[in-house]
């Protein structure tokens, strides 16, 4: 009853088109369960469209990852302090490396296994996240390079994240990023992947491109700018959250909707009931404040309170075309007439990136070939 459509020619297109942008290569980011699209079809999807590598916040995704059978570059970047690095050295995965405990883990790890481990430096340039901070930058580069001659690791990589404070803040943030690099350099390495852009300066700053860029919401076809739509941006939105009509109603004017009666009907109409809920990640915050959905390719209001595991819509002009089974589209692309995620997020006072990421565990997610599964 509840479905978020996963189109995997959207996310291979948004992918080939980030490729065409930049002309580097393109790290694609899967944490969060794939932004809540699956963190495997994500992956596939974004692999034969052209990413050279996947990534995650943390080893725990990059492990069931591993586990769903996706054998390409992974690189994942947050660590607590029990991380078990041998894991990831048996699975083959990348540890973006904040600190110098996190190496000489890294290297012990890789010693035990005899394997030579692949790592990328994460590198704070100003947000003040985790990244080694630059004041550690020439202590932790020079002992990678000793630990690169024992045969132990290898740097395949140097990162950093920007806080998308403005063009300036970028270009300084780049500027330290800059002498990162150069310090790896002069300690004798030479980073394969360069890459400080995650979406938006993407698809907003050319002179950010290094040669990889590193994105999560771009290649889901949501725009992480506030002033430009997906379509605007040449992207298409992947993610088509979707449920049914289970039940019909003809209901005479005055008729109370939902707890609290916060809707009463004007009119007599038709209320169609559609099992999701604010379990699923629709939010409960919608109560009465306008969002619509599609039914039968016409736009219809939620109305009354939105419940744990279902909701109300105004059916009424409608009725007659209605049955059982009917679909109803909650978000997906708007240039096929559903209703932009952006609706919801603005009515939130949110980022489409929290929408989309909060869709529930009980939405099954599939993955679709076709325009219209
Ligand atoms: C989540 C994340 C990204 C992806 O960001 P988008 O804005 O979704 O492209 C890139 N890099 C890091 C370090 C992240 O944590």
């Amino acid at each position: 009853m509840r479905v978020a459509e996963i189109s995997l020619p959207a996310i291979r297109h948004n992918v080939r088109r980030i490729r065409e942008m930049t002309g580097g290569a393109v790290i694609v980011v899967v944490k969060a369960d794939g932004y809540g699209h699956g963190a495997a079809i994500a992956a596939e999807a974004a692999l034969a469209g052209g990413a050279a590598m996947v990534a995650t916040a943390d080893l725990e995704e990059a492990l069931a990852l591993r586990g769903s059978g996706i054998d390409a570059p992974l690189l994942c970047w947050l660590h607590g302090p029990r991380a078990d690095f041998a894991e990831a050295v048996a699975a083959d995965i990348e540890i973006g490396v904040s600190n110098l405990q996190q190496l000489e883990d890294l290297a012990a790890a890789a010693a035990r296994s005899g394997k030579r481990a692949p790592l990328q430096f994460k590198v704070d340039t100003g947000l003040s996240r985790n990244g080694a901070a630059p004041e550690e930058w020439e202590a932790l580069f020079a002992r990678a390079a000793e630990l690169e001659r024992d045969g132990h690791l290898r740097v395949r990589g140097i990162f950093s994240h920007l806080a998308n404070a403005g063009d300036e803040n970028d270009r300084a943030q780049a500027a330290r990023f800059d002498e990162a690099v150069a310090m790896l350099r002069g300690a004798g390495i030479e980073p394969e992947m360069i890459h400080l852009a995650a979406s938006a300066a993407t698809l907003t700053s050319p002179h950010l491109h290094y040669n990889t860029v590193r994105v999560g919401v771009a290649a889901y076809g949501l725009s992480p700018l506030a002033d430009r739509t997906s379509a605007q941006l040449g992207l298409i939105p992947a993610m088509t959250l979707r449920s049914e009509i289970v039940a019909l109603r003809g209901v005479p004017a005055g008729t109370g909707v939902s707890y609290g009666f916060n809707h009463v009907c004007e009119t007599a109409t038709t209320l169609a009931l559609v099992p999701i809920g604010y379990a699923d990640g629709m939010p409960r915050a919608l109560n009465g404040a306008g969002a619509w959905v599609t039914v039968a390719g016409e736009h219809r209001p939620i109305v009354g309170r939105i419940g744990m595991d279902q909701f109300i819509v105004d059916v009424g002009p409608l009725a007659g075309r209605l049955s059982l089974g009917e679909p109803v589209v909650l978000f997906g692309d708007p240039e096929r007439g559903h209703p932009p995620i952006e609706i919801w997020a603005g009515l939130l006072h949110t980022i489409n990136y929290e929408i989309v990421v909060g869709i529930g565990p009980r939405v099954l997610r599939v993955p679709v070939e076709g325009d219209d599964a």
